[in-house]
């Protein structure tokens, strides 16, 4: 099987498309697995929500899909976040919501969990550190755990008792065989590791490799629609910085 891994799409349609393009053309995918925020932040949470049923994805809540719904305190996100937020809630139909508040907070697929933040806390843990990464292999079974939430592509390993931190390099390869890991694929629609292209991943399960992809977009052709929809001029200004 073959999986395209998608985190953090943020509503953002340049950066979903080409991602969806770049899959295209690098392998036929078994299945699409999604790790929640397909909405917030960006102008386009109708049309990405489309894309990923359309897709079949296999998809978990996060955090700012809860906001949409209502099912979250605000006061948690910053003004920009918060302002979006609410701008989202009006901009969703009825399946739009329906779907959205269908989606599980955890979900199991084949070696994979899949979650939000962390498997202690999947809709709000920051799954950054190495201490943080220890202790949250002792809260999934299976082999690996997939993540979102950071917007920044990170994979733990863990070996005997020990836990090791990779920063995945652009295309880089990361064999999975013999060890569990907590990997989190980077986000294709706001990137925040300084790198403004979107970033996903495809896991192979016959070859067992992971790699880790960039695809540019128009980022200015996003931008415009941000302003069109009135929503926070930093929002559409980060976009470009990758932060
Ligand atoms: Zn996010």
């Amino acid at each position: 099987m073959r999986y395209a891994l998608l985190a953090d799409i943020h509503a953002n349609t340049s950066a979903l498309m080409a991602v969806l393009h770049d899959i295209e053309r690098q392998v036929e995918i078994d299945g699409l697995i999604c790790l929640g925020d397909i909405v917030g932040y960006g102008p386009n949470p109708g049309r990405c929500i489309e894309l990923m049923r359309m897709a079949q994805a296999a998809t978990v809540s996060g955090n700012h899909d809860l906001a949409a719904l209502g099912k979250l305190n605000l006061s948690y996100f910053s003004p920009d976040a918060a302002q979006a937020a609410r701008w989202t809630v009006g901009q969703l139909s009825e399946a739009d919501s329906a779907y959205l508040g269908s989606l599980p907070t955890l979900l199991l697929v084949g070696e994979f969990t899949l979650v939000h933040g962390s498997p202690r806390q999947p809709a709000w843990e920051y799954l950054i550190s190495l201490g943080s990464a220890r202790q949250n292999f002792t809260h999934f079974k299976t082999p690996y755990c997939l993540v979102g939430h950071s917007h920044l592509p990170l994979v733990f390993k863990q070996s005997g008792g020990d836990v090791t931190f990779i920063r995945p390099s652009e295309h880089a390869a990361i064999p999975l065989e013999g060890f569990r890991f907590i990997i989190n694929p980077g986000s294709v629609g706001q990137p925040r590791d300084g790198d403004p292209r979107a970033s996903y991943a495809l896991y192979d399960t016959e070859s067992r490799m992971l790699r880790f992809r960039r695809v540019p977009y128009d980022i200015p052709a996003e931008q415009s629609r941000f302003f069109q929809a009135g929503l926070p001029l930093r929002l559409a200004s980060r976009l470009e910085q990758g932060i």
